[in-house]
């Protein structure tokens, strides 16, 4: 089967192969990964490699601190204006979709939120040009989100914001093709769609941010005291550190982020290729700003949709419907996805729309 979910969505299986061989005895030591302390020298191994191998696969410097933190994206919604506005107000966002908009109704909880540029208007199926962004020289950073996973719209390029650090929800996209981390102040990820279990949250920081909480920010929440800590302030999610680490090293074994930006952009390329030449699917997003990883489509025919996603079933071709807010399919196409999952579906939705379209 192949499952095509936004998340939490399909993990490598030689990874969960490995994870079940180690379930019951990690490498001799008489216990599961599940029951070890996190203060045990063999956690510290595991957890420190994770963090290792994340920093060789993403090209991370040590002027960033790496969070493995809990409570997934959303937590990072106000951990982020709470860390980042120090004497400041004033943060900006740009609005491209339902992940935007979240990250921004949070903020505006702590900070005078200014939002810089939406495409509401065009439905969020495009970015906003970025020479009409409407963004402040004295904001404490500049927000957005690099892949919109629902309305599947990702940016082809990194914005500039001068000396506003850049914070970018990465969930979506992480480690789906090469980026050049030195220009983001901020960067998280909810981990459950190209790094492992939900829950996890991956939270890479530059270090000069750091220690401008404000005073009630949340403990748990204060990145100073969590990297301070080195992410065990309190115990951490263990088990789901050790996946993200087993990811990360298949992750480097598959030829690490250029080859999976090669992969990810032939697999999307290929899907999207069928749609436009099929008159039975549509995509709406700008052809510029499609997402490689979460493509969104419809049937020409919406009472066909029960019955397409029946057939996908049955072919073990899981999880294609669209989120409830947008109706429709979605085929999430992350890095463990592999090429053979895009062509079984293409074959199908080929043959439905010949049989039903
Ligand atoms: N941001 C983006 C882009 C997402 O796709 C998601 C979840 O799917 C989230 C944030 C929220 O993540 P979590 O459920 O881990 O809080």
């Amino acid at each position: 089967a192949f499952n095509f979910c936004a998340g939490p969505a399909t993990l490598p299986e030689a990874v969960l192969k490995q994870a079940q061989d180690e379930m019951l005895d990690w490498r001799g030591s008489g216990m599961s990964v599940m029951e070890m302390s996190h203060r045990s020298e063999a956690f510290i191994e595991i957890a420190e490699t994770a963090e290792q191998d994340l920093r060789e696969l993403a090209g991370i410097s040590d002027d960033y601190a790496v969070l493995f933190m809990q409570g997934g994206a959303s937590s990072q919604f106000s951990a982020i204006p709470l860390n980042l506005l120090g004497d400041r107000t004033g943060a900006d966002y740009i609005n491209t979709g339902i992940w935007s908009k979240k990250a921004i109704a949070e903020a505006a909880r702590y900070a005078d939120v200014n939002v810089a540029a939406s495409s509401s208007d065009q439905g969020f199926s495009t970015v906003p040009d970025p020479s009409t962004w409407n963004t402040r020289a004295d904001a404490a950073y500049l927000h957005y989100t690099p892949n919109e996973t629902i309305g599947g719209v990702e940016y082809d390029f990194i914005p500039e914001c001068g000396d506003v650090p850049l914070v970018a929800d990465l969930s979506s996209t992480i480690l789906s093709r090469p980026l050049d981390v030195s220009r983001f102040g901020l960067i998280y990820a909810g981990a459950q769609k190209n790094i492992g279990p939900s829950g996890l949250v991956v939270i890479i920081v530059r270090k000069d941010l750091l220690g401008k909480a404000r005073p009630e920010t949340p403990t748990m929440l204060n990145y100073q005291v969590i990297a301070d800590n080195g992410s065990m302030y309190n115990t951490p999610a263990t088990y789901s550190w050790y996946l993200a680490g087993l990811v990360f090293k298949w992750l480097k074994e598959q030829g690490g982020v250029a080859a999976m930006g090669e992969l990810n952009e032939r697999k999307a390329r290929k899907l999207y290729d069928f749609i436009d030449a099929n008159e039975f699917y549509a995509n709406p997003v700008d052809p510029r700003y499609r997402s490689w990883m979460n493509v969104p489509f419809t049937l020409a025919d919406e009472a066909l949709n029960a019955d397409f996603l029946k057939g996908a079933d049955e072919r073990g071709l899981l999880n294609l419907k669209g989120h409830r807010s947008v109706g429709g399919m979605r085929a999430s196409l992350y890095n463990a996805m592999p090429e053979a999952g895009v062509d079984a579906l293409i074959d199908y939705m080929a043959s439905f729309a010949r049989e039903r379209g």
